[in-house]
């Protein structure tokens, strides 16, 4: 039996599958940054994959039609292909491996096979709308829990044309480095969509559209990241390429590092006129330097600094 799994881990995202699907037998591992596999998904043009999958079912159907078993070779050959076009494809591809290889192919399979792309299709635009309407930070907000608590009734959406979660299967167990966690072994495409976007809610991840490429990225770091490091075809990374960004940067930590050198000055100068003891001087510069350091780590706003500054 076939094995698939994916679980998360730290900014990653691990599928491990494996044909023959013994536990603990070497199959293959596959690594990406967190939520890629989903996102690259939603970014797939059907134009790419679809005939594939219409080969498949004419494979099939002339399989089923003449009994001859060039045709399953065939549409193996076909679905291989897919896999190379995107990681979901792979678990088609291993259901389908294994139906083969153990004669169990039936005619049902070529009405399902042929039902797929309109399914995938409306997956794509159900989790798009989610990321639209729940997880980007811009459009939405922040508060992914809550976004998510307004628009669903349990697991059902409000709106029809949003993505519609249900049980899923999950296990628990041992992951990569040491480590534990829950692991997804899907049966279904959907299943893997479900188990992305849930995570993002879990964990309160937002999206964002990268200022260079527009594309959709996890904010798995600093809250105003604004270019992605997603993976790209010319290999360049947009996060490294993006000079403004850079520019932005050394002068946030400017203003950052002025506003509390003014105040800094101010206070000590009040020490030495006896305003205020040693001891007082000494509390707020160190409380002080904490919100620095708090504030050049962006966990709070310049604005929120300074307030802070001027009560303190
Ligand atoms: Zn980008």
């Amino acid at each position: 039996m076939w094995t698939f799994k994916m679980f998360f881990q730290d900014d990653g995202e691990f599928f491990e599958y494996n044909p023959f699907g013994m536990q603990g037998a070497a199959g293959t591992e596959k690594a990406l940054p967190f939520l890629e596999s989903l996102l690259s998904f939603l970014e797939l043009d059907p134009e790419d994959w679809e005939p594939l999958i219409q080969q498949a079912v004419s494979d099939l159907a002339q399989f089923f039609s003449a009994g001859d078993p060039t045709h399953t070779d065939h549409m193996m050959q076909t679905l291989g292909e897919l896999t190379a076009r995107h990681i979901y494809f792979q678990l088609l591809y291993l259901r389908y491996f294994e139906h083969r290889a153990t004669k169990n192919l039936e005619p049902r399979m070529v009405e399902e096979l042929r039902l797929l792309p309109e399914q995938l299709i409306a997956y794509q635009k159900q989790a798009q709308l989610f990321l639209e309407r729940i997880l980007d930070i811009d459009q939405v907000g922040r508060e992914v829990r809550q976004n998510t608590q307004t628009s669903y009734s349990f697991d059902q959406p409000r709106d029809d044309s949003l993505f519609r979660f249900k049980p899923t299967p999950i296990s628990f167990g041992a992951i990569r480095n040491d480590s534990c966690g829950e692991i997804l072994y899907p049966n279904t495409i959907r299943d893997l969509i479900d188990f992305s976007l849930r995570e993002c809610v879990r964990w309160e991840i937002p999206v964002r559209r990268c200022r260079n490429c527009g594309r959709y990225f996890p904010i798995t770091g600093r809250i105003t990241a604004e270019y992605c490091s997603r993976p790209s075809a010319s290999g360049k990374l947009c996060r490294s390429t993006a000079p403004v960004r850079k520019w932005t940067e050394s002068r946030r930590s400017d203003q950052v590092f002025q506003e509390y050198r003014r105040e800094y000055k101010r206070r000590f100068a009040w020490m030495k006129a006896g305003k205020i003891t040693e001891e007082q001087f000494a509390a707020w510069h160190k409380a002080a330097k904490a919100r620095k350091k708090d504030c050049d780590r962006e966990v709070l706003s310049l604005d929120e600094f300074k307030a802070w500054l001027k009560d303190s």
